[in-house]
């Protein structure tokens, strides 16, 4: 098989399940966002991907996303985000170089990345929630997510357009759509507290997608089960 038909199978494959969950859950699959989790795949696999209609694309690792802009760079209709850990010294880049950024955890963070915006439309953040008490995969805690929401919130040159969360794995839908519907109730009760209208939750991988779709996903971000396996 190409690259090419490979590609066009893999994200009408992904594409299905999508349409499935969402009718299941009695919502319009517009609302939910496919992004491709790009870390460790090589940029002929991605360009198939784009090419094939994939327009989200995520990454973790910074120098991995400004080489794959590289080669797509006669594409300016493609969306960026950043979903990985953030060090400080990379926000200029970051701020730059994205139009969503999934995984803010410190107020710090935020300003720096709402200082160092140059594009005068906004950057749009999402704060990342740890939701499984597992600090080392960051994320505010739950019960700090609430202050930091109504302090980024308060930031120029940012959105602040809701949560990411990052589950540990289970085993069934049942376990699965805890976490999420935790989070659904997180982003409503930081909207109601401080009168925002954040409208975005982003979650759900490969083997979660479902749950997260039928807890409110609008966002998915799926690697191995749309790009294959990392190299
Ligand atoms: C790798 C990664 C994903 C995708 O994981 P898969 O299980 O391969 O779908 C999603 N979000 C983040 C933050 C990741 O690092």
């Amino acid at each position: 098989m190409s690259d090419k038909e490979y590609a066009e199978q893999q994200l009408s494959k992904l594409l299905t399940r999508i349409n499935q969950a969402a009718q299941t859950a009695d919502r319009d699959p517009k609302d939910i966002c496919l992004i491709g989790a790009a870390k460790q795949q090589s940029h002929s696999r991605i360009a198939a991907f784009v090419n094939a209609g994939l327009k989200d694309l995520g990454h973790n690792y910074l120098q991995e996303a400004l080489l794959n802009q590289t080669h797509t760079a006669e594409r300016d209709d493609l969306n960026w985000h950043f979903i990985g850990h953030i060090q400080s010294n990379k926000t200029t880049t970051i701020a730059n170089h994205f139009s969503w950024v999934h995984s803010v955890d410190r107020f710090k963070i935020a300003r720096r990345l709402s200082e160092q915006r140059e594009s005068k439309t906004v950057l749009n953040i999402l704060l990342q929630v740890d939701i499984d008490n597992e600090p080392s995969k960051g994320g505010v805690a739950i019960d700090q997510a609430v202050d930091l929401c109504g302090q980024i919130s308060q930031l120029e040159n940012l959105k602040l357009r809701g949560l990411m969360v990052l589950p540990k794995a289970r085993s069934n839908a049942a376990e699965q759509s805890k976490p999420f519907a935790q989070t659904r109730e997180l982003l409503e009760h930081c909207n109601q507290h401080h009168g925002l209208a954040m409208d975005t939750l982003s979650m759900g991988m490969s083997n979660d997608l479902e749950a997260a779709i039928k807890e409110g996903s609008t966002m998915i971000r799926v690697g191995t089960d749309l790009f294959g396996s990392r190299t």
